[in-house]
């Protein structure tokens, strides 16, 4: 176990050091107020903004830092000006999240200096992972960095800046047997995101990721078992979300697989809907393509990453497999789950990316029909080695190839979004959205496509919230589908 705390004594991860007090509460007899006491420190209510940026197990992992955080008494915020602290989360991957983060950290300088004292600042996720200690050296209104691997920490660094101890920087990977990511979960709602690994150990040259979540390791089979079963059965969770940077590679170390993870997750009565993220197609294994046909409880949805369809592309890349191995996982997927939806990410203009490998990539999402796809334009990030690729594309042959793709892919996805007109699907309603006007409910089916509908015209004033509802789909287009109630069965579905 290391940590690299700057300056400071070194905190263990996943424990408090000595020195750290627990925190206990009670209720103020003045105000009736909950009071968080913390060794000599009290914490009266308080308010955090948090800003996330990037990818789903950043979201996932701002879920943790703020259930971790309300036991220090802090309670989410929308309005950045109620704040009393303000935590960033950041993203290394790609270019414009960056900088969104940089300028939105640039001007919170104003309102720190109108607050002073009374607002703290954070920076936690991959920038601060790599960069923490030059940001909290740069940024004079920064009170601390922290890592990806050290959020269960979050409220002994929360102390410490508290107690006077700010302008520190943790960011150190937890190298012990035993780690385990911690599940949290923000109440209220019935889905619930599970880590399962952490790290990659997959080196794709344009890729930040191994040098900001270190190594891949997994938890075990049982004790995520163990996690999802308690938290059906006692905070009302019905669909999971299996989380990892690369999921297919979950278990390696300990002769488990992801395979076998979601067979055992299928027992677990109440739990409805198993989902997971990100796939590499290089670990797709035949047992778990075989999955996909037999697991009952499994979404009909698959994301699996492409990035290109030029077999010399994906070798600059380093992703390990060509696209005629891509496509034969397609087919055999779909002959497992007829049903299933495919999605892809794609990276065009990739470091002297040929007009001929261009088409390639056209070529592919011709064959393999996907539902929908994230497409990104490439750009070079810091310590990767793509960066050092010489490269004689320009920003402007990248964006029109891009618009071009993206465009060719809703011509493919108008197509295969017609079919589902007439169809009934069953959805969890997830909220609301304003169209044209008029407010409508909106939920996911378990392909994963967002239905939006409005519910019975002598039933306006219905509650459907995580509600589980069967509707017909009226009519679809490539980016939006439209649906008719047909019926609920309220909040929980009850199978097994
Ligand atoms: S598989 Fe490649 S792109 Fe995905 S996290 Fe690992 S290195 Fe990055």
């Amino acid at each position: 176990m290391q940590n690299q705390v700057d300056g400071h004594t070194p905190t263990g991860l996943g424990l408090r050091s000595p020195e750290i007090p627990k925190e206990r509460s009670f209720i103020d007899p003045d105000s009736g107020e909950k009071i968080v006491k913390m060794g000599e420190l009290t914490f009266p209510p308080r308010k955090v903004w948090m800003k996330t940026y990037g990818c789903q197990m950043n979201y996932h992992d701002t879920q943790r830092i703020l259930s971790h955080l309300s036991e220090l008494n802090f309670s989410a915020t929308d309005e950045v000006e109620d704040a009393d602290m303000v935590l960033f989360n950041t993203c290394a991957v790609r270019d414009l999240a960056n900088q969104k983060f940089y300028s939105h950290l640039g001007e919170l300088k104003h309102l720190k200096k109108k607050k002073g004292e009374n607002l703290v600042v954070g920076v936690g996720g991959c920038v601060a992972q790599t960069e923490g200690k030059d940001l909290v050296k740069k940024y004079e209104h920064l009170d601390f960095a922290f890592g990806t691997d050290v959020i269960d920490q979050i409220n002994d660094m929360v102390f410490r800046v508290y107690a006077g101890d700010d302008k520190f920087s943790i960011n150190s990977w937890d190298r012990s047997n035993d780690f385990s990511i911690e599940t949290k979960v923000v109440h209220g709602t019935p889905q619930a995101f599970i880590n399962i690994i952490k790290g990659c150990n997959k080196y794709c040259t344009y890729c930040i990721v191994p040098y900001t979540r270190g190594k891949e390791r997994s938890r075990r089979i049982d004790e995520i078992v163990r996690d999802v079963a308690r938290l059906v059965e006692y905070q009302g969770i019905q669909e999971v979300m299996l989380l990892g940077q690369n999921v297919n590679s979950f278990g390696k170390e300990h002769d488990e697989s992801l395979a076998e993870l979601i067979m055992a997750l299928g027992p677990i009565k109440g739990l409805e809907l198993i989902r997971y993220t990100t796939s590499h197609p290089y670990d797709m294994s035949d047992d778990l393509i075989e999955v996909h046909g037999k697991a009952k409880k499994l979404s009909n949805h698959l994301h699996l990453p492409v990035q290109s369809g030029s077999a010399s592309v994906l070798q600059r890349m380093n992703r390990q497999y060509t696209p005629e191995h891509y496509l034969g996982l397609l087919e055999k997927l779909r002959k497992s789950n007829p049903e299933i939806v495919l999605s892809t990410d794609i990276i065009v203009g990739f470091p002297n990316e040929t007009q001929e490998e261009y088409q390639k990539t056209l070529d592919l999402l011709d064959a393999a029909q996907f539902d929908f796809i994230y497409s990104y334009a490439y750009s070079p990030r810091k310590y990767t080695r793509s960066a050092r690729m010489e490269d004689f594309l320009t920003d402007d042959i990248r964006g029109e190839r891009l618009r071009y793709l993206q465009k060719y892919q809703l011509g493919i996805q108008e197509k295969i979004r017609a079919k589902m007109v007439g169809k009934t699907f069953r959805v969890l309603v997830d909220g609301q959205s304003k169209m044209k006007g008029q407010t409508k409910w909106k939920g996911r089916t378990n392909c994963n496509r967002i239905i939006h509908f409005l519910p019975p015209e002598d039933q306006s004033e219905l509650d459907l919230q995580w509600n589980w509802v069967d509707l017909k789909v009226t009519s679809a287009t490539a980016l939006s589908c439209q649906g008719e109630f047909l019926q609920t069965y309220g909040k929980r579905l009850n199978t097994l």
